[in-house]
């Protein structure tokens, strides 16, 4: 291809912050309110207009479960402050009786801990809750590149209505969802060599009231109870080509009118009210950290836990995630969160969900505030930190499993 040589880079560099979150989805939203809390001075940047990600522009609007399936919560902290923040203004559907108005263990186990929101809502309320906290916010701004010092991230350059300008920071969350800042510094990254089926999720208005409609289904292993439904396309998209993200948007939306040419045919009064405005792409390119979480290692437990998921798919399937798959010791102060973290495939099937994506953000964030240099991170103080902001870490702290038992062993 032909190449076009650049200047010599000359461009204005704004005073340094303690952290930076790159992306403001669920991850960042959860890493910078926990920077924030823990003292430091954090700076988000997102190229889109409003906070949420996939969450509320990408509406994806189902808040995935916070409990094992059994009647146990696993995932707390922010995870669950923001659960309960996406539905303070009401909730759209699927309400989780048993678990908000005091239901038995025996009610809890037959309901997943679960919720539909509107995701308006959601974006307006994280965004008032960051600035509450004095997080600061700079929209409609991207991130185009990494630079380094020795193993350190130095700068980034970002892109917006001002032009080109650099920030810096003493340790920087990577929460955009596709470990962007690894990969344009050059960390080591995976791709999703499965690539992701075609999605259209949209909101539209009807007989029924306002309704969301779930075109295509994620690839679900077979002995899950939830829905497994038809692919909308044979084609599959890996979401890290600017020229294929265009094509996968124009498949996503000619699904969609066709979807709403189809309605308005039974139904007159079926109308559209939104359309995702970012690509609904669910695994993509995650870090390769200093440890890989395997779907395998359900019930095991880690010495370095930073919180607790469970699968959404399966009930009773259970997973502590250890610190070191949040970064690579080869870029010190640069730390991942949310659905890029490292995992293998069938682990970040279950982790991309948006309580795995609060939970890695909120314990990226806390040690984005404690130092510069996760490698040489006082693990037992972050630990401590979380458990103070109400974090669960171990499967003993959930009633799980007794304290006794050993870690990096199964729990049973
Ligand atoms: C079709 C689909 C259905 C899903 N269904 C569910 C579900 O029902 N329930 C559930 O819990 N989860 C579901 N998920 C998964 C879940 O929504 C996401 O994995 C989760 O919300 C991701 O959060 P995140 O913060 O890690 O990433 P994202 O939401 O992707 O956020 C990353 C943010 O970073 C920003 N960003 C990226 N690059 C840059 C850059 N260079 N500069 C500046 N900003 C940048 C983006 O604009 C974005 O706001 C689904 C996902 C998809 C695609």
């Amino acid at each position: 291809m032909e190449q076009y040589i650049k200047e010599e880079l000359k461009i204005p560099l704004s005073p340094s912050v303690d952290v930076l979150v790159a992306g403001g989805g669920i991850a960042g939203i959860s890493a910078a309110l926990a920077a924030a809390r823990s003292g430091a001075e954090v700076l988000l940047i997102e190229k889109q207009c409003i906070l949420g990600g996939l969450a509320t522009a990408g509406l994806v609007t189902i808040y995935l479960p916070l409990c094992d399936g059994r009647g146990n919560q696993m995932s707390y902290g922010i995870a669950e402050e923001l659960f309960h923040l996406s539905i303070s203004q009401g909730v759209q559907e699927r309400y989780p009786n048993a678990w908000l108005e005091n239901g038995t263990k025996e009610e809890r186990s037959k309901q997943r801990f679960e919720v539909q929101f509107n995701p308006q809502s959601m974006a307006l309320l994280a965004e008032e809750l960051l600035l509450k906290n004095g997080v600061k916010i700079l929209y409609d701004t991207r991130i185009c590149s990494v630079h380094m010092e020795r193993d350190k991230v130095r700068a980034l350059v970002i892109e917006n209505k001002s032009g080109r300008s650099a920030v810096c920071a003493a340790a920087y969350v990577d929460a955009t969802g596709d470990a962007d800042l690894y990969w344009l510094a050059h960390g080591d990254t995976e791709e999703y060599k499965k690539k992701n089926t075609l999605a259209g999720w949209y909101y539209q208005n009807g007989r029924e009231g306002v309704k969301l409609r779930i075109l295509g289904f994620a690839d679900a292993p077979e002995d899950t109870e939830r829905d497994k439904g038809e692919a909308l396309l044979k084609r599959r998209f890996s979401g890290l080509d600017g020229k294929e993200n265009s094509e996968l948007l124009f498949a996503s939306h000619k699904a969609t009118l066709e979807d709403i040419r189809q309605n308005k045919l039974k139904d007159d009064s079926f109308e559209p009210v939104t359309i995702s405005t970012i690509p609904q792409v669910r695994m993509t390119r995650r870090l390769c950290g200093e440890y890989t979480l395997k779907e395998s290692e359900n019930d095991k437990q880690f010495e370095d836990s930073i919180g607790m998921v469970g699968d959404w798919r399966k009930r009773g399937m259970v997973y502590e995630i250890p610190f070191r798959c949040l970064y690579s010791g080869k870029i010190r102060n640069l730390i991942g969160a949310g659905r890029c973290v490292s995992v293998d495939d069938g682990m970040w099937d279950i982790i991309r969900a948006i309580p795995g994506c609060a939970v890695t953000g909120e314990a990226a964030g806390i040690a984005a505030a404690q130092t510069c240099d996760f490698s040489q991170l006082d693990r037992r103080a972050l630990q401590d930190m979380l458990r103070k902001q109400g974090q669960k870490i171990h499967f003993a702290e959930a009633g799980l499993a007794s304290d006794t038992f050993p870690v990096n062993t199964r729990r049973e």
